[in-house]
């Protein structure tokens, strides 16, 4: 028996055998060639199969997965067609390489560039480069690799990661789970994973790639462990534990349109993240109540000049629309930093993370802003919605912030446009200066969302994208959770509301700590809703109020996760089960 220990990307159990995922050797044997003109229509060709594959895998992921997982098959065609990539190409042809070490070469430095940006979900942007330049290079070399494609019994895929590609072409209905030897909690591994409510380990090292092919296996994804060849009774222990999960589930998704009220009869506001126009519809047959945060990068990245007011329009409205009368948080633009937007012209920056990015953007060039605002403002009328600011790290600029939003209003009133009047306008908590001083910003704002993502970040000096201090970065830390609380408290004495918009909002364990803190507003990915809405059903405010207390004072992280643990699997069978 050979346990792994990894890091636990989306809870839930697995069983089945492994489906060892490694794709064919790409090797470029003839890296010189003399007849540029002739490489050069080679790889036309190339690239022209390429975008036949990009069109068909784009068509195939909207009708399983939807827009946002297709999304990314735009981007792979837009690197492909990108004039500059071209140049580059051209370039090392006339130097004397073939077609495909061209590829290798131009693609490798794109990597390297997005890469030395860390790994959040824009960084990901590197593993994008990547699944060109293989596409690319598969194409060049006469390579066939359809193994996922062509799955057809349950299995779990192990991996060294996998790419955008390989989990859209996969057979996700004979998917059970996915344990990768590299990768973090942000990977594009783990971040589909719980989209699809799939349990996941990522970064569980090289030595997943010795499990055997077809070795039975167990992937607890809320543990983070990986183990092949149990013996039966840790085998039987674990079925029992996925037949009584599974049940949850069921149970957790038929109850998932009811409201999430409190045993002791406080009901909380269970909304969704999204990230991309279409989203919304995926949210609202989860049961989320509204949107909790809209980000809206989708729109600024990729470009070489920015979307006009009009544009923006175009892509909020329908959002709004969808969600009629509930809640839609709208975020003005995160982008900056690690989130590149070519129209910007960015300097090079040695911290990006620490670097001229979001709100600090927007003020800088506040018709940039304020062309969203007006956008925003426009699309929201008739309809519930609200504007947070990210990166907001001191009062002078959340007062400037709202200054730009007085401005939007008056110009549309100008123009004698329709827009939305009443719009409660608040701040993204993400970054600790904010945190401490909570109080001083409630006379500023309506409403808090606190960014779990970048506060664990920040506070614990821990990239969040970096797999190698991801044991590190845990949400759950008792500094984080200190600084959570102490936000609530400031918020709640000024009358102001308090949400959470990061990863933590939706984490299982979490959620009774949360719940205790008293946070108001509970915003995730849709997958996570069912099961957070079933538990938070669960739970009353007497009895977390204690536990979080009792959180804040524990030693780490892990001692908080166990404390948790141990409570609720006391407490009753249904939410140990759920925990
Ligand atoms: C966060 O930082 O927690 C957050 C929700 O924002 P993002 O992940 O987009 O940085
Ligand atoms: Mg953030």
């Amino acid at each position: 028996m050979k346990r792994l220990k990894g890091i636990a990307a989306s809870p839930g159990i697995a069983i089945g055998p492994a489906f060892v995922h490694r794709p064919a050797g790409l090797v470029v044997h003839r890296p010189r060639a003399d007849d540029p003109t002739a490489e050069w229509a080679r790889y036309q060709n190339a690239a022209w199969a390429a975008l036949q594959q990009l069109a068909e895998l784009r068509q195939k992921a909207v009708a399983e997965v939807g827009e946002a997982e297709a999304a990314i098959f735009d981007v792979h065609q837009m690197i492909i067609r990108d004039p500059d990539l071209e140049a580059g190409l051209q370039a090392e042809l006339k130097a004397g390489a073939s077609a495909e070490a061209a590829v290798e070469a131009v693609l490798a430095r794109e990597v390297k560039t997005f890469e030395a940006m860390g790994d959040s979900v824009f960084r990901l942007r590197a593993a994008d480069f990547a699944d060109v330049q293989q596409r690319l290079l598969r194409l060049l070399l006469g390579v066939r690799d359809d193994a996922l494609t062509a799955l057809d019994r349950p299995v779990i895929v192990v991996a060294h990661d996998l790419m955008p590609s390989d989990t859209a072409q996969m057979n996700k209905a004979m998917v059970r789970g996915f344990c990768t030897a590299a990768g973090g909690p942000m990977s594009h591994t783990a971040i589909l994973a719980r989209n699809l409510g799939l349990p996941a380990v990522v970064g569980a090292g090289e030595a997943v790639l010795e499990i055997a092919n077809e070795a039975p296996l167990i992937v607890d994804g809320t543990e983070g462990l990986v183990i092949s060849g149990a013996d039966e009774g840790e085998r039987a222990d674990y079925e029992r534990r996925a037949n009584a999960l599974a049940e949850t589930r069921v149970a957790a998704e038929a109850t998932a349109h009811e409201p999430a009220i409190t045993r002791d009869g406080r009901q909380i506001e269970v909304v969704a993240n999204i990230g991309l126009p279409g989203e919304e519809a995926g949210a609202l047959k989860a049961g989320a109540e509204g949107i909790g945060l809209l980000r809206t990068e989708f729109l600024f990245v990729e470009r070489q000049t920015a979307p006009t007011e009009e544009e923006q329009f175009r892509a909020y409205r329908p959002i709004l629309e969808a969600m009629g009368q509930r809640p839609v948080i709208a975020r003005t633009l995160d982008i900056g930093g690690d989130k590149p937007a070519a129209f910007l012209s960015m300097p090079h920056e040695d911290n990006p993370f620490l670097g001229w990015r979001a709100i600090r953007i927007g003020l800088a060039q506040p018709e940039l802003l304020k062309t969203q605002l007006r956008a925003l403002l426009r699309a929201g009328r008739g309809c519930n919605l609200k504007i947070m600011f990210p990166m907001v790290a001191t009062v002078e600029e959340m007062q400037a912030a709202r200054a730009l939003v007085e401005e939007a209003w008056a110009e549309l009133r100008e123009r004698g446009e329709l827009f939305a009047q009443a719009v409660e306008i608040g701040m993204m908590v993400e970054i600790p200066s904010a945190a401490l001083i909570a109080d001083l910003l409630t006379p500023h704002v309506d409403f808090f969302s606190i960014g779990s993502n970048d506060l664990t970040q920040y506070t614990l000096a821990a990239d969040r994208g970096n797999p190698a201090v991801a044991s590190l970065f845990d949400s759950l830390h008792p500094a984080v959770l200190r600084l959570v609380d102490s936000v609530i408290r400031a918020a709640h004495a000024a009358n102001v509301w308090v949400g959470m918009c990061g990863e933590m909002a939706g984490d299982l364990t979490a959620i009774p700590i949360l719940l205790g803190l008293g946070l108001d507003e509970f915003s995730m990915g849709a997958a996570a809703i069912p099961p957070a809405k079933a538990l938070i059903r669960r739970l009353s405010l007497a009895e977390t109020r204690p536990l979080a207390q009792e959180a804040l004072a524990q030693p780490g992280a892990s001692a908080v996760r166990d404390l948790v643990k141990r409570r609720m699997a006391k407490k009753d069978d249904q939410a140990g089960r759920i925990v």
